[in-house]
């Protein structure tokens, strides 16, 4: 409450306009003498009475009175709207006191909250001819606090695998605006603490526990974590998965690490493994024991046995020679090789027929084939198809190109024994021959190719004879070596796992 009297004096010059009727007043000199006394009288009553009039304004003291609501100082917060409290005024004097009737009252200036700071606000009130006014001190500040507000994207889950991806905030101050580039962000172990400070120095600080799989994955090993394998060709892992605890498929992200020679028996371990965005590991381990496959013994038959064997067909000849061995119903082994397309549909007619089919080798290129054990089984695996596409089935029998004992080989030390062992333990059998005809180069005479044959079989109870039915004199050879054996009581058989196997000393 604050009243301002420097104009009281204004009272004092709402007088004067009578104080100038009052010097402007007697003039007639003609009138009665009874008019001029009663004029007189009246002129007098008049003066005392505006003097009364003028001397209870003064002794009155009007003037106005202003009553603030509130204190003449206040603080509003920066950002919202100033609420005025409100102020009225009054005229008042001493001797008739306060009129209840408010004056009109008018405001000048305005309080600009958009930033701290101090303003006035004049209340004005006009009384008679005065100019009344109070003023009010309003200091804009800043006491609160920023805003934060944490963002959430829908949807969005987080896995162990990348741990939290931000999802976002935004920071607002009623007197900063935007202070979300201010907020510093601070991972504390589960949690994440956000802070930020307006230009007062107001500080909020908000925390968020993102609700993820923070547990590892799980490594599932299908098959198992031990596997037991007979030696093969190929080995294919049965695979894996990785789920996190929120059943996220983690799957793609394993790595695997180690490697199964699956044609050599032993034990491997192969390491899965996978790694997350903060460095941790989880790690499975599979134990994949290659076992030799049991090799059956080798029988000895009975009574002598011949068995025919031919390499490298099947070829021009081998149709004519299949005729043969049906017309007198004698089974033979036939190691084949993919060089002559057009006669692989003999194989299958052998197969049929009862003889037994072989591997021998689909290229039949020594430096291509022993150059490692990949490339001999490649190439094995090649002459396999072709025997099951004529078939049906697989053989489990094969005879290396050049024997056993082959030394042409030696650029490559030791395959032959490597290849010689996987082969075995794979459980395939491999043959040798103990009766060389003689149509590999040192004889093209069929007579001198019969009579190889008979000496080398002559008295012997398992003779494997080396013959090849791409060579027609070789070929023609077979009916008088058939005659011979039957007419000196020799059986003749085609080879199985158990047959004799003539194994020559490896020599590489
Ligand atoms: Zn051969």
């Amino acid at each position: 409450m604050k009243k301002k009297d420097k104009n009281t004096a204004n009272t004092a010059g709402e007088g004067e306009p009578e104080a100038q009727e009052l010097s402007s007043a007697p003039e007639g000199e003609k009138v009665s003498k009874k008019k001029k006394r009663l004029k007189t009288a009246l002129l007098i009553l008049a003066v005392y009475a505006v003097l009364v009039a003028a001397a209870a304004v003064a002794v009155d003291g009007r003037h106005v009175r202003f009553y603030m609501n509130g204190a003449g100082t206040v603080t509003t917060e920066c950002g919202q709207p100033y609420k005025d409290p409100g102020c009225y005024a009054v005229t008042a004097g001493r001797l008739f006191g306060e009129s209840s009737r408010h004056l009109p009252l008018s405001v000048e200036g305005q309080i600009d909250t958009s930033k701290t700071g101090e303003g006035e606000l004049h209340y004005v009130a006009r009384y008679l001819l005065g100019r009344y006014e109070t003023v009010r001190h309003v200091q804009v500040v800043d006491t609160t606090p920023p805003e934060i507000r944490l963002l959430h994207q829908e949807g969005y889950e987080p896995s162990w695998l990348d741990g939290y991806t931000e999802e976002g905030f935004v920071a607002e101050d009623l007197c900063d605006g935007d202070l979300t580039e201010q907020v510093r962000r601070e991972v504390q172990g589960e949690k994440i603490i956000y802070t930020v400070s307006d230009a007062a120095g107001n500080k909020t600080q908000v925390e968020r526990e993102p609700k993820y799989a923070v547990t590892a994955p799980e490594i599932h090993l299908t098959g198992g974590d031990t596997m037991e394998l007979i030696a093969c060709r190929t080995f294919t892992d049965p695979g894996f998965t990785a789920v996190d605890s929120q059943g996220n498929d983690l799957s793609s992200y394993v790595q695997t690490e180690g490697q199964v020679i699956p044609y050599e028996p032993g034990s491997y371990e192969l390491r899965y493994s996978i790694s997350n965005a903060a460095g941790e590991t989880v790690s499975a381990v599979r134990t994949v024991n290659i076992l030799p496959a049991p090799s059956p013994e080798a029988v000895q038959p009975s009574r002598n046995t011949i068995y025919l064997t031919f390499d490298d067909g099947p070829g021009p000849y081998t149709e004519q020679l299949l005729d043969l061995l049906k017309a007198y119903n004698v089974k033979a082994t036939f190691f084949v090789t993919c060089n002559y397309p057009d006669y692989f549909d003999m194989v299958g007619r052998a197969y049929r027929e009862g003889h037994s089919i072989g591997v021998h080798s689909a290229s039949h290129n020594y430096y291509e084939i022993y150059a490692s054990e990949e490339a001999f089984f490649d190439d094995f695996d090649a002459v396999q198809e072709m025997i099951y596409e004529q078939t049906g089935s697989y053989t489990n029998l094969l005879r290396f190109p050049g024997g056993s004992s082959n030394t042409v080989s030696s650029f490559n030390p030791g395959i032959m024994t490597r290849l010689a062992q996987a082969v075995n333990d794979m459980g395939y059998q491999y043959f040798d021959w103990n009766v060389t005809s003689g149509d590999a180069g040192e004889t093209t005479k069929t007579r001198q190719i019969v009579q190889n044959i008979i000496d080398g079989c002559s008295g012997r109870r398992a003779s494997v004879v080396l013959q090849h039915d791409i060579k027609d004199y070789s070929v023609a050879a077979v009916e008088q070596v058939i005659n011979w054996g039957l007419n000196n009581g020799y059986a003749f058989s085609a080879l199985g796992l158990d047959s004799p196997s003539a194994h020559h000393g490896i020599a590489n």
